[in-house]
């Protein structure tokens, strides 16, 4: 079996990229690989979004291979693109701000004060994604080459208010200044 693109038969799968439901009959992305425990393959479920922002090489691959386009076909295939662009992009899993200030920025190694806004990182290998760290919001044009991030954010941290992101959006627009 290779990737492909399907509706789901039924709400029992979870996605792999938020951990939420795919209700039955929405379009799923199922990403094909060797089983480590059997003989055979696996298949890992995500949303497309889900799919579009963490695992962008196969699912842009799966997406245009397919004859016919989907809804919101262009929107997925331009998030997909950025994070083949920007390769560290399908890391942010979220966003928040920091409960103690006991975690160091991946990216300029300085600790993350407390209450600061930090950006969740995982990293992918193998099928499964692992928690990594955080990255200062402020760090994210350094880190990710990018601040066009709160599509993401929106995805993986949806109990985030309006108020919540223009405060991170704020964050993301002031750079942490470089240690002296
Ligand atoms: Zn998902
Ligand atoms: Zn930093």
């Amino acid at each position: 079996m290779s990737h492909r693109i399907e509706p789901a038969p039924s709400a029992r799968a979870k996605c792999r990229g938020c951990g939420e439901r795919i209700a039955a009959g929405e379009l799923r992305f199922g990403e094909s690989l060797p089983n480590p425990f059997a003989d055979g393959e696996m298949t890992l479920w995500f949303h497309l979004d889900c799919a579009a922002f963490k695992r962008p090489e196969p699912f842009l691959e799966t997406l245009e291979g397919r004859s016919e386009p989907l809804e919101g076909q262009e929107r997925l295939a331009s998030e997909a693109r950025q994070g083949i662009v920007h390769r560290r992009l399908p890391r942010i899993d979220g966003a928040g701000r920091a409960p103690t200030g006991r975690a160091q920025c991946r990216s300029c190694r300085a600790p993350i004060d407390k209450g600061a806004w930090r950006i969740a990182l995982v990293f992918y290998e193998e099928g499964r994604f692992a928690a990594s760290g955080f990255v200062h919001a402020g760090c994210a044009q350094a880190y990710f080459e990018t601040i066009d991030i709160l599509p993401r954010v929106r995805r993986f941290s949806p109990g985030l208010r309006e108020e919540d992101l223009a405060e991170l959006q704020a964050e993301l627009d002031r750079p942490v200044a470089p240690e002296a």
